[in-house]
């Protein structure tokens, strides 16, 4: 029987590819989104992956979608915490609004998705959970502090968790993309893009969703079976954690 994937914010973006590669992989799949019902249903169409709508920073509604999930295609084996969102802007202009939003999606939502699967991959004795945190997790980022403070609770949050899922059969990792050509990234300003991001990237270009899709099927293979409360840092050079 093939193992269940959950890709949290699995219809765009990093999260579109991870779910087509996990699919690609032989896994059945489930992809989360929040609110862009026209991007879900075209990745629906286009990937025959079913979607699930909800708000990972709700905990009653990840819970209530998580059953759903295991009820439509089996108890969740693998979980992607991948959603995530920026609410930029400088320190001393960011509002309450800004750092609640982020540190809801980015750091609850890990709380509020991994909870509800938890006993069951314990009590199963297998689970991966692969935790889609960021290179600004590690560095730090001007104009990020919300999101920075968020992406580096998703380590911690995986380091933690990776020892009490250990001798369970679970493994718990983090993976730190560096810039990737989503829309996410393809909001900045092109000119910011060229001028000050660019040149930080030794290998000189974006990552592409694919190469981070990669280390989520590595990890969630039974060939990573030794590799847990690790970060992957895939991030073309610009950092070296
Ligand atoms: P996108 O904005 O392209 O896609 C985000 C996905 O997450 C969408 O499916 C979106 O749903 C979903 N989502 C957002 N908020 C919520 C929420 N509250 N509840 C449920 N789903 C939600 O993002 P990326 O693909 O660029 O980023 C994916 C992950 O990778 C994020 O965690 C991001 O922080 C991280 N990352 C991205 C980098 C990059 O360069 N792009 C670099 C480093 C890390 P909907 O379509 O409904 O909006």
């Amino acid at each position: 029987m093939a193992r269940v994937a959950l890709v949290t914010g699995g219809t765009r973006g990093i999260g579109h590819a991870i779910s087509i590669a996990l699919k690609n992989a032989g896994y059945r799949v489930a992809a989360s989104y929040a609110g862009n019902d026209a991007a879900a249903q075209a990745f629906q169409v286009e990937t025959g992956i079913p979607v699930y709508k909800f708000d990972v920073s709700s905990y009653e509604a990840a819970e209530k979608a998580i059953k759903q999930v295991e009820k439509d295609l089996g108890p969740i084996d693998v979980l992607v915490n991948n959603a995530g969102i920026t609410k930029d802007g400088m320190f001393h202009k960011m509002t309450k609004e800004q750092w609640d939003a982020v540190i809801g999606t980015n750091l609850n939502g890990l709380f509020n998705c991994t909870r509800p699967v938890w006993e069951g991959m314990r009590a199963r004795k297998f689970g991966r959970v692969i935790n889609i945190s960021s290179i600004n997790g590690q560095k730090g980022q001007m104009g990020q502090v919300n999101y920075s403070a968020s992406k580096a609770g998703d380590i911690g949050f995986t380091k933690a968790l990776a020892q009490e899922g250990a001798r369970a059969g679970i493994t718990v990792n983090a993976i730190c993309p560096g810039y990737i050509g989503t829309e996410m990234v393809k909001a900045i300003d092109p000119a910011v893009l060229e001028k000050s991001i660019l040149p930080q990237i030794p290998v000189g270009r974006l990552g592409e969703p694919s190469e981070i899709a990669r280390c989520v099927v590595f990890l969630a293979s039974d060939d990573a079976g030794f590799i847990t409360g690790s970060t992957i840092t895939a991030n073309g050079g610009q950092y070296f954690a």
